[in-house]
């Protein structure tokens, strides 16, 4: 699988484009062959909710206005332009397995990242494991840990809900992940393809109510042709991962003079994945010290001599790592509307539909580290979906 992925566009084209790549992701599958049968041999199974549209013609519309707000965050996704780092370091006595700079796809390579952490680290390793961090890379890393048969301790500056990963709107795509200007090494390459591919499996089988995880339908809007073929870039490279894409033809959706595309994927919610993910680690004997760990010399005083770091932007002060840099992003959530059930992008905007409301979203701002809500940013992005969702109409 090819993952030279972007090198020609530049850095700004890539975050202006982040939502747009993630329609060209939806390649070859066959997924939406399988939901012709009635998505709802799942269902029938266990209460999973599916809810995949039988077509574009008649989705409810999102009533975007200012006045149905009922919160604006703001998260830094922790940017590493060469890719998340997984490597193992001896600091001291102690063997360091490094798992963070996941940037804006760490929900969706948690699990996969965390695979090849602990393949690094734990052949030959007798004893506890500490794993530093309880964002969604921390938590993975916890449970594959146990899943291995060894004895865990989390230790965390803050947990669930203090984290960036309960700021992540939860698309299972890997967007903003390394810098598309850079030469990836071979090595990032193979790891990148790798954690995708392990973590698309892993939320699969994950998919139920109690993670907060479904399977929903994306629509990409644009009100311009596509410029480029769901083949080539990023998208083309992880074909094999992602469900069947298609350009929708005019009158078989309600977004009147404008072109779609549409893909199926996953949503991991994370207000209801995380909480879940803390508690597998716990049922499975996992214990949690809510602890900052604020030099080298903390670190190497823990009791166990395998540390798994997942301390995401915290690993730039300390493990002195000068690559991470945030890549700040608002979201705005309206009152949730279980009716729509899936997401849209428009003009670098974005919204998912989730249980703990509308998320409006989509804005990248490298290098900035203010997380405070910005009221301009907020009217940007209310304005880009209004004019989506007003324009909208049954076909
Ligand atoms: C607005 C926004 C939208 C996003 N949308 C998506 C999306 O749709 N899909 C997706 O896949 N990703 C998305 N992301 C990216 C995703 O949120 C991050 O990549 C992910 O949360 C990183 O997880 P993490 O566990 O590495 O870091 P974090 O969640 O930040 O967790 C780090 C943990 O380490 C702890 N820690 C830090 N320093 C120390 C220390 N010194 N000692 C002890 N503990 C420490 C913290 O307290 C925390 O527990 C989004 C991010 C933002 C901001």
């Amino acid at each position: 699988m090819n993952v030279v992925i972007g090198r020609t566009m530049d850095r700004r084209s890539f975050l202006r484009n982040v939502n747009m790549a993630a329609v060209s992701l939806a390649a070859g599958g066959g997924f939406l062959g399988c939901l012709k049968r009635p998505v709802g041999a799942a269902i029938a199974a266990g209460a999973l909710q599916v809810n995949l549209p039988e077509t574009a013609c008649h989705l409810p519309r999102v009533r975007v206005s200012a006045e149905r707000e009922i919160r604006t965050v703001v998260g830094l996704r922790p940017f590493r332009p060469s890719g998340f780092r997984v490597a193992k370091e001896m600091v001291g006595e102690t063997a360091v397995v490094h798992n963070y700079g996941h940037g804006g796809g760490g929900i969706t390579l948690s699990w996969g990242t965390s695979k090849l952490a602990v393949e690094l680290g734990l052949p030959g390793h007798v004893g506890p494991v500490a794993v530093l961090g309880s964002g969604a890379v921390g938590l993975a890393t916890a449970r594959l840990v146990q899943e291995a048969g060894f004895q865990v301790t989390i230790y965390a500056k803050a947990l669930p809900p203090e984290t960036t990963s309960n700021i992540a709107g939860g698309q299972w795509f890997p967007a903003s992940v390394y810098d598309p200007d850079k030469i990836l090494t071979p090595e990032f390459s193979q790891q990148f393809v790798a954690a995708a591919q392990y973590g698309y499996r892993r939320y699969q089988i994950m998919t139920d109510p109690k993670y907060g995880i479904r399977w929903m339908r994306n629509y990409f809007v644009s009100d311009a042709p596509w410029r480029s073929s769901i083949n080539t870039g990023l998208f083309g490279s992880l074909q094999g991962l992602l469900p069947e894409v298609q350009d929708l033809p005019s009158g078989a959706h309600p977004f009147v003079g404008r072109f779609v595309r549409q893909f199926d994927g996953m949503i991991v919610e994370p207000p209801i994945y995380l909480p879940a993910m803390l508690t597998d680690v716990r049922i499975a004997g996992g214990k949690i010290v809510v602890r900052e760990m604020k030099s080298l010399t903390d670190v190497q005083g823990l009791p166990e001599r395998l540390v798994f770091n997942c301390t995401g932007l915290g690993s730039k002060a300390l493990f002195g790592d000068e690559e991470m840099t945030p890549i700040r992003g608002q979201l705005t959530f309206l009152v949730p509307q279980p009716e729509v059930t899936y997401a849209t992008s428009y003009e670098n905007t974005y919204m998912f539909s989730r249980r703990d409301g509308v998320l409006l979203g989509g804005t990248h701002e490298m290098g900035d580290w203010n997380l405070q809500p910005d009221m301009t940013t907020k009217a940007s992005i209310l304005a880009k979906q209004a004019k989506l969702f007003d324009g909208m109409r049954d076909c």
